[in-house]
């Protein structure tokens, strides 16, 4: 299961600073949110205009020191990118550029927009002619459409429009010019953060961009929430959908995809996957040597299992920080492969020990088998697996690339099928309503969809991924 995207954009108030060294430290930060690509845009009054580079890899293997050098301008917007929508090449990396009359627009998004299939067919009919598969190219094009059929420059009252046809999950920073401008989905599914800094504004897809700045949080975007940057203040407009639209915040942020230091809608991710742990004790009291986690996201929710259950925290797997994406393998002989050179067993932890490991999901299952298998090869006497969320048991169709429902183990087997499996001695889901109480927002304003099935629109069965959500 991946993520999607991590986007930055900093406006500067003072016209001499330069933004790009921190769009650059921001994206290292949000690197844990897309590693196939990296991008900088920047736009400098200083009659360079817009400055843009993109790369496949990670932040620090795009960028070497004279390039951020020469992306120096007073504002700018930056990009970390996992696909969801569009293939793995340099032609789909973000921002993505476009000019037309005086704009030049660069777009950095995170989400993904569930009808551009249909969006980038009307413009193509229209004769859009688009170089890439992205959302991205789609959201650009929309915004020339809109501007030259609305005949209006004003930016606020484009995106308003744009919002009433977008379908899905979004939230994006969007150079205009010397201006930027974000938004977050009516629905507010992808998180999306604004912090000030000596002489900057900057916005991120998570707090942890910030702590790098030393910049102040301000706070999180509201749902369907324009801000630009005026006048050196903040600006801001809710679009109109958003008064009708069912909050949705994505709840696997906080079990799986956010950095445990980031603070999503109020709640700390790290306090919200302690509470994860506590709660699994609660619910499965297990007798055991050792609490151990498959890290890294399940950390805090095994130190969570060990201060509630008084059961020593232990590491017992090892995890190869240095091994890149594995789940293209297409066999389960080398996928067991590339488990286990991400995850090495500590023997010395392991060997006749009662474990409860500690997982923050159960996908399609393959790679929690061959952890067990890594495990009992060491020599431990009895696995608990516990699970810090509910059993996914449908796809989610608002960005995250996940599985098809046949795929999913869970929508497939029952508890004690998956443990047969697995081959452990005990397995353990949390419970629906203990997630809950963990993230501490209500159910009602959280998208749950790929653990209940009550996804935040209805969903009809006849019809294309692409139409069924109605925000
Ligand atoms: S379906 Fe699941 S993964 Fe997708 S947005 Fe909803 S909670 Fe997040």
């Amino acid at each position: 299961m991946k993520d999607k995207c991590g986007i930055v954009g900093i406006h500067s108030k003072d016209s001499s600073k330069d933004v790009s060294s921190y769009i650059y430290y921001g994206l290292h930060a949000l690197q844990h949110r897309g590693q196939e690509s990296a991008g900088i845009a920047t736009y400098s009054d200083n009659g360079n205009g817009l400055k843009h580079y993109c790369g496949m890899g990670l932040v620090a293997d795009v960028f070497k020191d004279n390039q951020i050098d020469e992306l120096n301008g007073e504002v700018g917007i930056g990009h970390v990118r996992y696909s969801t929508t569009g293939q793995s090449k340099l032609e789909s990396s973000q921002p993505f550029i476009t000019t037309f009359d005086d704009f030049v627009i660069a777009i950095a998004h995170n989400g993904d927009i569930i009808n551009s299939k249909h969006l980038r067919k009307e413009l193509i009919d229209e004769g859009y002619e688009f170089i890439s598969d992205t959302d991205s190219e789609v959201l650009c094009y929309l915004i020339k459409r809109e501007y030259e059929n609305s005949k209006t420059n004003d930016m606020v009252e484009i995106l308003e429009n744009i919002s009433e046809i977008l379908l899905g999950s979004y939230s994006l920073v969007i150079l205009v010019n010397e201006d930027i401008y974000a938004m977050r989905d009516p629905a507010g599914m992808k998180p999306l953060v604004i912090a000030e800094k000596d002489d900057f504004y900057i916005v991120a897809s998570e707090t942890v961009a910030f702590d790098v700045m030393g910049a102040n949080f301000i706070r999180d975007f509201e749902p369907g929430e324009i801000v630009y940057f005026k006048d050196n203040k903040i600006n801001s407009h809710i679009v109109k959908k958003a008064k009708t639209c069912q909050k949705a915040h994505c709840m696997f942020e906080y079990v799986y995809f956010a950095r445990p230091d980031s603070v999503i809608d109020g709640k700390t991710v790290y306090q919200v996957r302690l509470n994860i742990g506590k709660e699994l004790y609660k619910e499965f009291p297990i007798d055991a040597d050792v609490v151990m986690p498959v890290p890294d996201s399940s950390i805090p929710a095994a130190i969570g299992y060990s201060r509630a259950s008084g059961i020593p925290y232990g590491e017992g797997l090892i995890k190869n920080r240095y091994v890149g994406r594995t789940f293209i393998m297409p066999t389960q002989e080398e996928r067991e492969l590339a488990v286990k050179l991400k995850m090495n067993p500590l023997v010395s932890e392991l060997k006749d020990k009662k474990i409860v490991l500690i997982d923050d999901s159960i996908v399609r299952g393959t790679t929690s088998e061959s952890l067990i298998e890594i495990l009992k090869e060491a020599g431990a006497k009895e696995i608990h697996l516990m699970i810090g969320c509910p059993p996914v048991i449908a796809p989610c169709y608002y960005g995250v690339a996940m599985a098809s429902k046949d795929e999913l183990v869970a929508a497939n087997n029952t508890v004690d099928e998956i443990k047969e499996k697995l081959g452990v001695d005990s397995l353990g889901y949390i419970s629906l309503d203990a997630l809950i109480d963990s993230i501490g927002i209500s159910s009602e304003d959280l998208c749950l969809g790929c653990v209940n099935e009550d996804y935040p629109t209805e969903i009809p069965k006849d019809l294309e991924v692409e139409t069924y959500y109605k925000f």
